[in-house]
């Protein structure tokens, strides 16, 4: 058994795995308020993070957090915005804008390709596979 002290509460609780380190009656806590503040967000779509998170008894941080956790969602029009962790651009949910987004699925593909490597990824396929056929005799 695994016994950990709730990062909200203190209290100690038996730890269920999964990286959640609060303790089930602030996790039932935490889930009523989230619960509240997307209710909030429905009925008044204009709020700011701040207005939201007086109102809801929460802290921007949190509010803040379940955005980036893609649990809360915003319209389009609505004035709610979080900075793209990396271009600060406004985003309404996630972590990144789409931009990053897509440069970072193409580092990402390009990554496992030498960086500096201006050819095509054909060549460069080739020549992998003429190393197995090698390494295979
Ligand atoms: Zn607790
Ligand atoms: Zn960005």
């Amino acid at each position: 058994m695994d016994v950990r002290n709730c990062r909200s509460c203190g209290r100690l609780f038996n730890y269920m795995g999964g990286g959640i380190n609060i303790c089930p009656a602030c996790r039932e806590e935490n889930e009523k308020k989230f619960q509240n503040v997307k209710e909030f967000i429905r009925e008044n779509p204009r709020a700011s993070i701040q207005e939201i998170a007086d109102k809801n008894e929460v802290t921007t941080n949190q509010i803040r957090q379940w955005i980036r956790e893609e649990r809360l969602q915003f319209t389009e029009d609505s004035d709610i915005g979080i900075e793209c962790e990396n271009c600060g651009a406004t985003i309404r949910t996630g972590r990144f804008c789409e931009n990053c987004k897509n440069t970072m699925a193409n580092a990402l593909s390009k990554s496992i390709e030498k960086p500096k490597a201006p050819e095509p990824p054909k060549p460069a396929k080739k020549e992998n596979k003429n190393k197995m056929r090698f390494l295979e005799k």
